[in-house]
């Protein structure tokens, strides 16, 4: 049994004082006043000392840290990618693919599969998320061009077909063949979002009518209000805006998007319609000025943010879960348990897995991280077992 005392604890509504965590078998047992602590002889008892006691980061969108992505293909890279994040905060999260070689995406997933199925420390991977490569190529940031291409059935039902692996797919719906893509991941539970697109706002309407139901970093490598003469068309920024079926992710690391779109995300969709994701790349975890890959491209650390060295696009974060909710807390205006809200329950409602994830009530997994009041992570507990501990 591990008992936390004397924390602040981040609950989806509010934040309570004078309560501790306790946790037994892997699942938060349960939350009780002080005053009603079990004290069993064999307890770990866990002093936050006034810290922040929140339910573990659940990272729906990431590629990579200290170095390390996950198109090299390699359960190796993998942990030390977990192992990172973990020290972020992160208890869960879903490595991200990008455009590449039929063979090189598969060879990704076969080593996140292996991943699962070994244990392999770090934050939990709940599956694969495929950003690409069935994308618009006219939006493809920092995505390999080359790479990308039109759904082709014989190509991705055998990625798709293999049981508990890919939790969601990046798409553009104006694609052809999108729409049977859209309904391929539905008939296998599997969430089709939208992204690196093109498409009008009246394309995603109707691929959100098939089933399409999240943004993939939103405004980012997205189609928004254009002009066709004098006539003003919605792109898909405003429809994902728009249309309350849809659930947003935005990436909240402070560079990518001004605190002021930040909230009026929030303010259009709601506390309970965003996710904050950190998009982490190689550069996560690296100093400023190391150099690392997105795919074939050549990127660079710089400050706090990776770069492609044109200085034309950004290549994904550097960021790490706990940085995404501080600025969401300290730059958007965002309350805690708001801000938590969004990097655990709602992420974790994305992938159908808010019965045991996302927030710290009774019989769910005992992921937790406590934090300082400056956001600085102290301890991860992923199932019940302590991860990361600040020395
Ligand atoms: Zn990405």
């Amino acid at each position: 049994m591990i008992i936390i005392t004397n924390g602040k604890i981040i609950t989806p509504r509010d934040v309570l004082e004078n309560h501790c965590v306790v946790i037994e078998n892997g699942v938060i047992k349960q939350i009780v006043p002080d005053a009603q602590v079990p004290k069993p002889d064999d307890a770990r008892v866990i002093d936050a000392g006034g810290a922040f006691v929140s339910p573990g980061f659940v990272d729906i969108h990431v590629h990579g840290a200290v170095g390390r992505d996950t198109m090299e293909g390699s359960v190796e890279a993998l942990a030390e990618i977990t192992k990172f994040h973990a020290s972020g905060g992160t208890t869960a999260l879903t490595p991200s693919l990008i455009g590449d070689t039929r063979e090189r995406m598969t060879a990704a997933l076969d080593a996140i599969q292996q991943a699962m199925d070994q244990k392999i420390g770090g934050a939990r991977i709940l599956g694969a998320h495929m950003e690409g490569p069935y994308v618009n190529r006219k939006q493809a940031g920092a995505l390999p061009e080359h790479f990308i291409r039109d759904p082709n059935p014989e190509e991705y039902l055998p990625w798709l077909d293999r049981e508990g692996l890919v939790t969601h797919m990046t798409l553009a719906p104006e694609l052809p063949g999108a729409m049977e893509l859209i309904d391929a991941l539905m008939e296998r539970e599997m969430v089709p979002c939208g992204g690196h697109t093109s498409a009008t706002g009246d394309e995603i309407e109707a691929a959100v009518d098939r089933g399409l139901c999240h943004a993939t970093h939103l405004f980012s490598a997205m189609s928004a209000v254009t002009k066709i003469g004098p006539i003003r068309v919605a792109g898909a920024v405003e429809a994902f805006l728009a249309d309350d079926r849809t659930m947003v992710e935005v990436i909240a690391d402070g560079k990518h998007l001004p605190p002021l779109m930040l909230r009026m995300t929030v303010n259009a969709k709601g506390v309970d319609n965003v996710c904050i994701i950190t998009d982490a790349t190689a550069g996560a975890g690296l100093p400023e000025g190391a150099e690392y890959t997105v795919g074939a491209t050549r990127a660079v650390v710089h400050d706090g943010v990776g770069v492609l060295p044109n200085n034309t696009a950004l290549a994904g974060s550097a960021a790490t879960m706990m940085r995404v909710v501080r600025t969401m807390v300290e730059k958007a205006g965002v309350s805690m348990s708001d801000a938590v809200r969004m990097a655990s329950l709602n992420p974790a409602r994305v992938l159908s897995l808010a019965g045991r994830k996302g927030s710290l009530e009774p019989n769910k997994d005992a992921d937790v991280v406590i934090f300082t009041p400056t956001f600085e992570v102290q301890t991860t507990i992923i199932g019940g077992r302590i991860e990361f501990q600040r020395a």
